[in-house]
């Protein structure tokens, strides 16, 4: 999604869902408990008129269940009414996320009739063992297929994953982003396991069947999924849940629940760089790094974590970051001084 696409999101909870997967529990991630109709169709259209546009372009989103395994009347009932706005010129887009094992020919037919532009698919993860674990009863297959299937119709595909599920290592979680990129999506979004409130993974948690994913977990990881991504010019739209009250009022009781989770992984990731950068720099040295302004405070980090950690990594005396004009994600070495030497 680019900086100027405005998001109106329709959930549909659970609606189509054949499972219940083990982390998932859309009316709590949602926040929203209704499914949807129509009526709600139109209502978050006439919502988000009020806003001001400011040129963005505006994509109707279906969240939250799996779109095309819905019966094939309300699947129909929701497109006429979101391609009707889209005629009428309110919306400029229409996205829907769906599972693996509910694309077929008749799926993706009718999602073209309505002119939909964007296909989600939910692959969480590409390891069977994971899968299995994880109750999402689709396979590995089942996702290249389907991904295949979506780009081959001539919609844009966005891919979906998850870190630290049941039976997940970050050796899998790196295996998966491989398998993803291969696939060529336009996107993905990484979301790393949340432990949510009246779950089958809340209960296999508290029960001791499941090690909590933590932030700290998530971050380690995803620091290196992120440059994996970026190298083969995979857009990462999303990383981490979105925010909702209900998740953080309490329906989040453990795992990688973080409102800024995506800078913190940013963050980790220049921590990486500027560390593979530094390695021969003599202790007791003092270093200006360079990055792009817009970059600075990910190169410092939250509570100047950066700073500490390479001070203390690698004994330098002092370690300052400065702007500059870098390429997009690179660091440069401005200056390196010991004993008042350049
Ligand atoms: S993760 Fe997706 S497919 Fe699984 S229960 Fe939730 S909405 Fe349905």
């Amino acid at each position: 999604m680019s900086a100027k696409e405005c998001v109106i999101p329709v959930f549909v909870p659970h609606l189509g869902c054949p499972h219940d997967c083990v982390f998932c529990n859309q009316r709590r991630i949602s926040g929203s408990e209704t499914p949807a109709t129509a009526a709600t169709v139109l209502q978050a259209i006439k919502q988000s008129a009020a806003l001001p546009r400011s040129g963005a372009k505006r994509q109707l989103a279906f969240y939250g269940g799996s779109f095309t395994a819905i019966e094939a009347s309300r699947q129909e009932e929701l497109l006429a009414a979101a391609a009707a706005a889209a005629e009428r010129g309110e919306i400029d887009s229409i996205r829907l996320s769906t599972r693996p094992d509910a694309i077929d020919g008749e799926a993706l037919a009718r999602l073209k009739r309505y002119s939909v532009e964007t296909v989600e698919l939910g692959a969480q993860s590409m390891d069977e063992d994971v899968l299995r674990r994880s109750g999402r009863g689709h396979t590995a297959a089942d996702v290249v297929q389907a991904a295949k299937a979506v780009k081959a119709a001539g919609f844009r595909l966005i891919l979906q994953m998850m870190t630290g599920l049941p039976g997940d290592s970050a050796e899998r979680d790196v295996e998966t982003a491989k398998k993803l990129i291969a696939l060529h999506p336009d996107g993905v979004r990484i979301y790393p396991t949340v432990i949510v409130r009246d779950t089958a993974l809340y209960d296999l948690w508290r029960a001791g069947k499941y090690r909590e994913h933590t932030v700290e977990d998530a971050v380690a990881v995803c620091a290196r999924l992120v440059p994996l991504f970026d190298e083969a010019g995979v857009p990462i739209i999303r990383l981490g849940l979105n925010p909702t009250e209900e998740l953080s009022s309490g329906a989040a009781v453990g795992g990688a629940y973080h409102p800024a989770l995506g800078e913190l992984v940013r963050a980790r990731v220049m921590r990486q760089k500027a560390l593979g950068l530094l390695q021969g720099v003599e202790p007791g040295s003092a270093v200006t790094l360079g990055v792009r302004a817009e970059e600075l405070s990910q190169m410092i980090g939250q509570r100047r974590e950066n700073i500490s950690f390479l001070c203390a990594a690698l004994l330098l005396s002092e370690l300052k970051v400065r702007s500059c004009a870098a390429e997009k994600g690179e660091i440069v070495i401005l200056s390196v001084e010991k004993n008042g030497k350049v």
